[in-house]
């Protein structure tokens, strides 16, 4: 199944992800994805976000501006969509002030795509979404490699807010669950500051390796890329991308912006480089439309979700 044509796609006046068909919306569970490589999913849900919110719309923004996207890759020199059947697997439909709710209906979700044998790529929404994401991942796969692009650690507790569940806490349960493989947690572009110095202890203590911008800046993305794909080898492996990894300059419409990222030239190519390893699903989150100009950060995370895809095709 590939894209449909422009033509097409205006006549229909439709906005599926990337111009795809769309899963069997009618079927339950797993039978809504049969058949299907990969899904795209929208994970409408930002009740998780501690400071400006919006990223429940980051689905549908980025459907419209992902129509743009033709399907060959001159990079990774494919066609994702003539590859892999792909297909948009709408949104997941939550309350958007039940994190506990939200949490249980998008593990199903996620974990009904992966028993369809199709891998997941999901538009959140907050970051918060990844925790449950992980969850039916780790259930199909067992323990993972996760490669994390954020400005934030995201492995707060619940002493700042009272509460273990929001934006800033998913990769501290899913360390402490088990999801990720000891020593195969990857955290790129970390600049946030910090409350004191032993914040970054929590990584350290589960072995994660964090590169900051410094790191990058020395060794370059192809460096950094080079060296998380040899110590992830050939493990199954998820690609969580929190946008606000990239700099406020490319993207702005995030609530949680933090100077001196990435380029988006930089988040491309890190993914590219990270060509040949197991992807077994992929996130774009943090996505808020309302604070963006100019799609420049819908845009970008469309691309980096069409990357993500590539990476899959190449394995396929
Ligand atoms: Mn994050
Ligand atoms: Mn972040």
């Amino acid at each position: 199944m590939s894209q449909q044509s422009a033509f097409e796609y205006i006549r229909h006046g439709q906005i599926p992800f990337f111009r795809l068909p769309l899963a069997n919306l009618a079927a339950r569970g797993s039978e809504a994805y049969r058949g299907s490589d990969a899904v795209v999913l929208g994970v409408p849900y930002d009740g998780g976000t501690t400071y400006q919110p919006g990223a429940r719309f980051g689905p549908y923004h980025v459907r419209r501006v992902s129509a743009l996207i033709q399907g060959f890759d001159p990079a990774l020199k494919l066609d994702p969509f003539q590859k892999l059947s792909v297909v948009d697997g709408g949104n997941i439909a939550l309350p958007p002030f039940n994190d506990a709710a939200a949490r249980e209906l998008i593990h199903a979700e996620i974990a009904a795509v992966l028993e369809s044998g199709a891998a997941p790529f999901l538009v959140g929404g907050d970051h918060s979404i990844t925790l449950p994401a992980l969850r039916a991942v780790e259930g199909r796969h067992g323990p993972i490699a996760v490669v994390h692009v954020d400005a934030h650690f995201d492995t707060s507790g619940p002493e700042v807010w009272g509460e273990s569940h929001h934006h800033g806490t998913p990769f501290r349960h899913a360390l402490e669950n088990g999801l990720i493989e000891r020593g195969q947690l990857h955290q790129v572009a970390i600049r946030v500051t910090w409350k004191n110095a032993a914040e970054r202890e929590f990584s350290d203590a589960h072995g994660a390796s964090v590169y900051g911008m410094d790191e990058i800046d020395a060794r370059g993305i192809e460096g950094i890329a080079r060296a998380i794909k040899q110590a992830i080898g050939d493990r199954p492996t998820y690609v969580s991308f929190d946008i606000d990894a990239v700099d406020p300059a490319f993207a702005p419409g995030t609530g949680t912006p933090v100077p001196g990222g990435l380029t988006s030239r930089e988040a491309l190519r890190l993914l590219r480089q990270l060509a040949g390893v197991h992807i077994v699903g992929m996130d774009v989150v943090e996505v808020a439309p309302a604070l963006d100009h100019a799609d420049a950060t819908v845009n970008l995370a469309a691309h980096l979700l069409f990357t993500g895809l590539g990476l899959l095709a190449i394995r396929r």
